[in-house]
């Protein structure tokens, strides 16, 4: 996959040799030599990554990378920070800063390719749901992604899978203060207790006995419960292919032992952040799209449901030579109930009238507020005969009893009259059905309301 690469270094020789190493990977690559141009660059969205040189003159890396990480619009990029001092003070003024990783620079090829990759894969993953998120922003929703970008990531629930003692009571150690941490020596119920219990963060040994830590990783990133949570890896120096091979695999980060505990805990903190970041913008795509499909006075499905729902039942339903019907409903006088009562009453009474309907026909049967107060009902393996009665179920029910307004202070009499069609052999589309439905209910209408009247078959 190809991703845009912004390096960033103040020496010019520097930039070439990472250009140059990168641009063979086929990425593409942005360069800039100070800390106010980069910004810059990632505000405008042309990177997808940034490679930062911790030491340069006037705004240093750790500053470029805070600036970004605080900005709702260019905190969701990844940064790995790159110096040349391999000093853990160093480390984690970086991790704190909000950078994703960091590497020393001589840079290792084999390292610097997996840890791009692997991050350039998360940063699509979080742009697709950027773009979505953005489109529930413009749908009216509150903006998920500002939202997103100000978790702390402290408090979260995290499990631990290692089999050593003395290596998961260190870890937790380092861990329980900021969050809630759970061990599990077993690898196998690790991944039912992961799955079962959506933690949002498993930390993963790759020293287990009699059993390889890389597959754990690998099903957690692929089953469904656990796809989700943030997965770390834990190995010695030795184990660096493996980690490498992880990261190509979709784990989010690792650590190597000794496990420095400062660097655990920024480690953790970026994985968390991330994850909840990625959660949040799923929850407000979800949103948006039950709002996109939900009728918000009444709570039924809307018109686009209904015409996407519809056209999929008529296919099946003509496929396999099955019966479908559809009713079309119409409040009667509807009009003298808003001009009477007042439109807020109106709404009452749309309300109850949906809820009714709802109450009235099967989970299976697709019930859709047209818009106005017309409702309509699909009914799936229903023929003629049984929609019709469906039909004088829902009439007598609307009728049977009077609808409460302002708050049930009062009461009216509502009715409904409906039309009823079936789906013909010839039909080539659901509209011919609505077409014979609108006609039926329109007789009904004349013939003096409060009535059900079916098209023929
Ligand atoms: P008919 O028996 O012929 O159906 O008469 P009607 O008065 O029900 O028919 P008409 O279609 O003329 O009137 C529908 C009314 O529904 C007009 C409009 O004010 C009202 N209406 C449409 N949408 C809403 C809504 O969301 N809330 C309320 N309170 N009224 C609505
Ligand atoms: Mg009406
Ligand atoms: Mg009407």
């Amino acid at each position: 996959m190809s991703a845009r690469v912004l390096v960033v270094d103040d020496i010019a020789p520097n930039v070439k040799l990472l250009e140059a190493k990168l641009s063979a990977e086929y990425f593409d690559v942005v360069t800039a030599t100070n800390g106010p141009d980069a910004l810059r660059i990632c505000a405008s969205g042309a990177a997808d990554i940034v490679l930062l040189d911790v030491m340069m003159p006037g705004m240093d890396g750790f500053e470029v990378c805070r600036r970004l990480k605080a900005s709702a619009q260019t905190a969701h990029i990844p940064v790995v920070m790159v110096t040349a001092l391999d000093q853990p003070s160093d480390r984690l003024k970086g991790l704190d800063a909000g950078a994703d990783d960091f590497l020393t620079k001589p840079l290792d090829d084999t390292a610097l390719f997996a840890r791009v990759r692997s991050l350039a894969r998360l940063k699509a993953m979080t742009d697709e749901l950027r773009n979505r998120a953005m489109a529930s922003r413009q749908l009216g929703i509150s903006d998920p992604i500002a939202a997103a970008a100000s978790d702390l990531g402290d408090n979260a629930s995290v499990l631990i899978v290692d089999d050593r003692p003395s290596s998961s009571e260190r870890i937790k150690g380092a861990l329980d203060k900021v969050h809630r941490v759970e061990v599990e020596p077993d690898p196998h119920k690790a991944l039912v207790r992961a799955a079962e219990s959506a933690f949002e963060l498993v930390i993963v040994s790759l020293d287990l006995q009699g059993f390889d830590g890389l597959r754990l990783c690998t099903q957690l990133r692929s089953l469904e419960r656990t796809r989700n949570a943030a997965v770390l890896m834990v190995g010695e120096a030795e184990d660096r292919m493996r980690i490498l091979r992880g990261l190509e695999l979709g784990v989010h980060d690792f650590l190597v032992r000794p496990v420095d505990r400062n660097e655990l805990l920024a480690r953790v903190k970026t994985q968390v952040k991330r994850k909840r970041y990625a959660d949040r913008l799923r929850d407000g795509v979800q949103t948006s799209i039950e709002m996109a499909v939900t009728d918000q006075l009444t709570g039924l499905h809307n018109r686009r449901y209904l015409e996407t729902h519809f056209s999929g039942l008529f296919d099946e339903s003509a496929m396999r030579a099955r019966d479908l019907s559809v009713l079309m409903l119409d409040i009667d006088k509807f009009k003298s109930v808003n001009d009477t009562y007042g439109h807020d009453a109106g709404d009452e009474v749309l309300r109850e009238f949906a809820n009714r309907v709802k109450d009235a026909t099967r989970i299976v049967d697709v019930v859709a507020r047209l818009g106005g107060e017309e409702i309509v009902v699909v009914l799936p393996e229903t023929g003629l005969h049984a929609a019709a009665a469906v039909a004088e179920r829902i009439r007598s029910y609307i009728q049977a009893q009077a609808f409460a307004i302002y708050s049930g202070t009062s009461q009216i009499p509502v009715t409904v009259s409906i039309g009823v069609a079936s789906r013909r052999a010839g039909d080539q589309s659901p509209a011919q059905m609505m077409k014979r439905a609108d006609e039926a209910l329109y007789r009904a209408k004349g013939d003096g309301r409060n009535r059900v009247i079916a098209a023929a078959a």
